[in-house]
């Protein structure tokens, strides 16, 4: 496209009015951006009309691909055995990650995972791992191909050389609330997974009030776009659409989160934390070949978790990684000074829903309002859906720097309260897997990919 000819005005105009972006003129956008020739403002704009007026599946792909093609793909030729890759759509208490990257080479996989930070109200595995003292998670490509060679696992943010205009788009979608948009989202994920190039992909697609779809009828959409991407660009792909009303395990929060990680690894964790872990972790050990299906992979995950042969993996990454393993070892050394706050309610009866969104946010404005010490914000939610309480018992509790002023700590007790509902009868208990959607025979059918797909 020639540069005279093109106007970021008539582009947004464009969308705005509901026509469909030529490949040429959404190359021309994100290249523009990522170079700095196209500032935040128009960007702004034209991402907020892709929100209101979406994409067509090619315009999606194009824009998946202009992303990809802003920065290096990994080659993990060198890795023996089977890579594979995971990310999910981003919920709250969604530390899966941190659980089941470290797991998957206890069983037979290799998993090369590139996280990223809080977006919205959801937190980032980044934000999670930082917490442990000295832990590197800025990784140079080869260090990172060679982790994953020797140790199985590596989980590193998104760097300058890894889909830099999806990170620079990413930063800016947080700051427009420009999140919610299928294609948005389909394309940022998909960018990121195919530059890592993983044989295979799992994806969680979430979906309700804590996920940024709210029905599972549009998550659907979503794993569906995304399965499309990654089939075409011949990986193996399943989506998976799991239930995001509640938040995910007790604790909401980056330090508390990395503690709640550990124990799960310990065969500690949550009843519903450790049945989406093991879930994810069956797919990606039936994906990846290492058994004959999710069925068996699931089985196995759930026996590792049991053993902690997962947890000694999560030690060894973090030394792999710079980090500081005593925190793995002494779990308590992640919440040192900050102060545990309970929360109880007036009502009794029984727990019917927990606002997953709400306190998500109100981890978010803790940490806002915290300062240099925000990964010690957090949410403990001691009562989920279905728990049956007595009045004055505690549901919650609030986790907070001790430095933290009393006002914006008693704004997220109260915030805490309303976003617990509580009825007389017990509520029915739905189902944590609403779908699996799986591409179709992967195909390296996109004119920009390699014969071999990379
Ligand atoms: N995770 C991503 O990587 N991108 C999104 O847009 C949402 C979740």
């Amino acid at each position: 496209m020639s540069e005279a000819a093109v106007d970021i005005r008539d582009i947004i105009a464009r969308k705005r009015d509901g026509a469909e972006l030529t490949p040429d003129e959404i190359s021309w956008a994100v290249g523009g951006y990522t170079q700095g020739l196209i500032p935040d403002a128009p960007m702004a704009a034209l991402l907020m009309a892709i929100v209101l007026r979406g994409m067509t599946a090619r315009e999606t792909t194009d824009l998946t691909f202009a992303m990809l093609d802003s920065g290096d793909r990994l080659d993990l030729s060198s890795v023996p055995g089977a890579t594979v890759d995971k990310h999910s759509t981003g919920g709250v208490g969604d530390k899966t990650t941190l659980v089941v990257a470290p797991l998957l080479p206890t069983l037979g996989g290799k998993v090369p995972k590139v996280s990223g930070r809080a977006l919205g109200h959801t937190g980032g595995t980044i934000d999670k791992l930082e917490c442990v003292p000295g832990l590197k998670t800025e990784l140079a490509p080869e260090e990172f191909v060679a982790q994953v060679t020797r140790i199985g696992v590596a989980i590193c943010a998104q760097s300058a050389r890894i889909a830099p205009a999806d990170r620079k788009i990413y930063a800016l979608r947080n700051e427009t609330a420009t999140v919610e948009s299928i294609p948005l989202i389909a394309s940022s994920v998909m960018s990121k997974k195919l530059a890592v190039g993983a044989d295979a992909i799992v994806l969680d697609v979430k979906a309700g009030r804590g996920a940024f779809v709210g029905s599972v009828a549009e998550a659907r959409k979503l794993a569906r776009a995304m399965v499309e991407i990654g089939a075409g660009a011949g990986r193996k792909t399943v989506a998976l659409v799991t239930r995001m009303d509640e938040p995910l395990g007790r604790a909401v929060g980056d330090a508390v989160e990395l503690v709640e990680a550990i124990e799960t690894l310990s065969g500690r964790g949550p009843r519903d934390f450790v049945n989406l872990c093991t879930l994810v972790a069956g797919h990606m050990l039936a994906l990846g070949g290492v058994t004959a299906d999710a069925r068996e992979g699931r089985a196995m995950a759930a026996r590792a978790l049991r053993s902690g042969v997962g947890l000694a993996k999560l030690r060894e990454m973090v030394v792999a990684q710079g980090g500081d393993p005593s925190v793995i070892d002494e779990p308590s050394l992640l919440t040192k000074g900050a102060a545990f706050l309970p929360v109880s309610l007036d009502a009794s009866g029984y727990v019917s829903s927990v606002d997953a969104r709400r306190i998500g946010e109100i981890v978010r404005d803790l940490k806002a309002a915290a300062g240099e010490r925000k990964s010690l914000c957090g949410v403990l939610v001691e009562k989920k859906v279905g728990d049956r309480i007595g009045a004055g018992e505690v549901v919650a509790v609030v986790v907070v720097p001790e430095t933290v002023p009393a006002e914006p700590v008693e704004r997220a007790k109260a915030e805490v309260c309303g976003s617990y509902r509580v009825g007389e009868a017990a509520p029915r208990r739905r189902r944590l897997l609403a779908a699996v959607v799986r591409g179709e025979r992967p195909t390296a059918h996109h004119p920009q990919m390699d014969a071999d797909g990379r």
